[in-house]
């Protein structure tokens, strides 16, 4: 973007040009600006330029953002009523209504003072308190007051050099405490980055200079590592007939500081400073091309995000993906046009100025950001200013109450959502250590209930005893429900284990036993009912389904075992260690030499047949594979699963789907709730609209990829899953 002080009168109104035809409204918007030259003659800047720089950068930028007239002309003659004689009256005389009232709401956004800076901790949450309500009555009014000052805020922070190092200090705190996140909250990207960069160039010099000198330095190896993946990239895209955009991402120099801060990362460490875009025309190109990169690339599990099929609550859409290639992590964004315009430029790129549109900008869009248009509506039905802000305070929202963190976030809850809720909603960990909470400074009961403008805060201890039966009855979300449900069953479990620990100990020790036993050697004698470690046996005693005293029998053999029992006993424990310790077992050989089949990729749980083979040892195949039964029937010997198992088997599967909008992640998503890694997605389709899906699904046994198979059964379009011999 342009810096100070090269914006003409004549540049503006060619930018303006661009998206606004009518000479009639050209030339009153010029009239705005003769207006405000004229009022503000003799002003200066700090810089000790004149002072119709600034608002004509500030309208400058709104006219980036391609917004209507009004705001425009607003820009213009956004300080007028304060620095100069200009009235009310006037403007609205010259220019209407709705440019004053837009105007004045500028000007009064900008009469509180910050207290950003006060040492004392509570006045400074009241401050906050005060401040976030003023934007949001400001904001429901008319969304374009927060545009107008978020184009002035960025004018100031870009000329901030000419402040003195206090103001600088304060105006920066501010920037980044209020106006950087009202920003992302409106999805307006590059205002964010740059109000956030400008910020932390003036908070932290040091540490931005560090991090902009770091990403200078990596410069070059970064965009040549970006240039090649972009080739192939490109490449890849062209031979599937795709209509693309590939685009390069600048990472801001703030969020890669944040990240650092907050996940203890270094500097390397930060994958997405290799990142890419991919533009396509629609949304079905979105999802095939997807698929196609996933083909080619190795993605990496979890990395996966659809926020087409469900996006962020500041309308933020695209697919996004993480793969490997070349041994190096890229991140790759891939969504559309219309997508691509809402990430950089958020609502205003809805709002954008349409010549001959029926509706005014703001009426089109704010159904859309649900937060806003809830607080729009409660604000239409209500009469007087002050009216509005008591009537905030109740609770007059239909389905929601929207909370600020003391950070000022807006969380959204449900009606009757309680500070347990907030917690959750937080971290699961902040839920889990809550003693108590605090809402507008004052301590409450956990039953509060939650009022839209409540600033929320969390009193949380490390020694907090953790959440008890009564909190099901303080909790409104079932997020919150869930996760206590399930640290109470955990807990619960952690109870008897202790329970069936100390039964199964006083039996062994009437027996004078006092050896204690392995996880392997539980599980070798109890696998079959389900236990599969010393602390699921104390558990299966604690619960009684398994009576201590036959628990130690089988541990220790009993007194009422035959000889020949107890032979076999030893037996067993003699040969078994020996046998199960392998991945599979083969008889009669203590150390074979194994390789499960790629053609068939048998899990622990299929049942298997080994063929000997010269160089290889011992292929271990699924009885059921095609190739088996061309086999020499004299190389086939019995093989079985020991118990040395890896984490994680690979399994083929196909699937015969009809190609629709979102099945890929629904299939993904599947897979993944069942605890099967999706380490590979090929995908193919044909004109009638059906698709082929090969996956390589990660599973650790053959039940897990049962309840997998069960599963994407019951996914919409899904008519066929094979596990394939090849
Ligand atoms: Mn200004």
């Amino acid at each position: 973007m342009a810096s100070e002080s090269v914006y003409s009168i004549d540049a503006f109104l060619t930018q303006v040009g661009s998206y606004i035809h009518d000479s009639h409204t050209i030339e009153h918007i010029r009239s705005a600006y003769q207006y405000a030259k004229t009022h503000h003659e003799g002003q200066k800047r700090q810089s000790g330029e004149a002072y119709i720089t600034h608002p004509l950068a500030v309208a400058f930028t709104l006219s980036e953002y391609k917004t209507d007239p009004t705001t425009l002309i607003a820009g213009l003659l956004h300080d007028v009523l304060e620095d100069t004689p200009a009235t009310f009256q006037d403007i609205k005389d010259t220019f209407g209504e709705a440019v004053a009232l837009l105007i004045e709401g500028v000007t009064k956004l900008g009469q509180y003072q910050y207290k950003g800076t006060l040492e004392d901790e509570e006045e400074k949450l009241k401050a906050q308190a005060a401040n976030y309500q003023k934007m949001l009555l400001a904001m429901a009014k008319d969304i374009r007051v927060i545009v107008v000052k978020l184009a002035d805020r960025l004018h100031n922070m870009r000329t901030l050099d000419f402040m003195e190092a206090a103001k600088q200090k304060r105006i920066a705190k501010e920037t980044l405490d209020i106006y950087a996140p009202l920003a992302h909250r409106l999805g307006m990207y590059v205002m964010k980055a740059e109000l956030e960069d400008t910020s932390f160039k003036y908070l932290e010099p040091s540490s931005y200079k560090t991090i902009a000198q770091m990403i200078s330095d990596t410069r070059n190896e970064r965009e040549n590592d970006l240039t090649m993946m972009r080739t192939n990239l490109e490449y890849l895209l062209r031979e599937n007939k795709f209509d693309y955009d590939v685009k390069g991402r600048v990472k801001n120099i703030y969020s890669v500081y944040k990240k650092m801060q907050s996940r203890d990362k270094e500097f390397e460490e930060i994958y997405d400073l290799l990142a890419l875009r991919v533009v396509l025309p629609t949304i079905e190109n979105c999802y095939s091309a997807i698929g196609v990169v996933h083909s080619k690339w190795t993605p990496i599990p979890n990395r996966f995000k659809d926020y087409i099929a469900m996006p962020k609550p500041n309308l933020y859409q695209s697919l996004h993906t993480s793969i490997i290639a070349n041994g190096k992590i890229y991140e790759i964004q891939i969504r559309t046009q219309e997508m691509d315009d809402i990430a950089e430029y958020g609502i205003a790129a809805h709002w954008a100025y349409k010549e001959n549109a029926q509706q005014p900008m703001t009426e089109t869009t704010t159904q859309k950001l649900k937060w806003y248009s809830d607080l729009v509506q409660f604000t239409e039905e209500s009469k007087s200013g002050e009216e509005v802000l008591d009537l905030l305070k109740e609770d007059i929202f239909n389905s929601n109450v929207y909370i600020f963190t003391p950070d000022g976030d807006i969380i959204d809850l449900p009606k009757g959502a309680k500070p347990l809720d907030f917690a959750f909603r937080i971290h699961t960990e902040v839920g889990l250590k809550s003693v108590g909470a605090i809402v507008n400074q004052k301590i409450v009961p956990l039953d509060y209930e939650l009022r839209t403008g409540d600033i929320v805060k969390m009193k949380t201890s490390k020694q907090s005893f953790g959440p008890n039966d009564n909190w099901l009855n303080l909790v409104k979300t079932s997020n919150a429900r869930s996760k206590i449900k399930n640290y109470l069953n955990k807990k619960r479990r952690d109870e008897l284990v202790e329970i069936g620990k100390e039964d199964l100990q006083r039996e062994l020790t009437k027996r004078k036993y006092t050896e204690t036993f392995t996880d392997k050697e539980v599980a070798a004698l109890f696998s079959k009912k389900g236990v599969h470690s010393l602390e699921d046996l104390y558990y299966e005693i604690g619960k009684n389904t398994i009576k201590p005293v036959n628990a130690a029998n089988s541990l220790i053999g009993a007194e009422e075992y035959t000889e020949q029992d107890l032979i076999n006993q030893i037996n067993k424990q003699v040969d078994k260690p020996k046998k199960i310790d392998a991945e599979v077992i083969v008889e009669g050989l203590d150390n074979p030499s194994i390789k499960l089949a790629n053609c068939c990729s048998p899990v622990p749980g299929d049942d298997i047949v080994g063929y000997v083979s010269k160089g290889v040892g011992i292929a271990v195949h699924r009885k059921a594979c095609k190739n088996v039964q061309n086999f020499d029937k004299d190389r086939l010997i019995d093989v079985e699963w020991g118990n040395t198992l890896a984490t994680s088997y690979n399994v083929n599967l196909k699937l015969m789907v009809s190609n629709r909008d979102n099945i890929l992640a629904e299939i993904v998503n599947t897979i993944t709730a069942a605890k099967g890694k999706v380490n590979q997605v090929l995908a193919s389709t044909n004109a009638r609209g059906e698709a082929i899906m090969k996956l390589k699904v990660g599973v650790t046994k053959k039940s897990e990829l049962e309840v997998i198979i069960q599963n994407l059964n019951k996914v919409k379009d899904v008519y066929a899953i094979e596990r394939p011999m090849k």
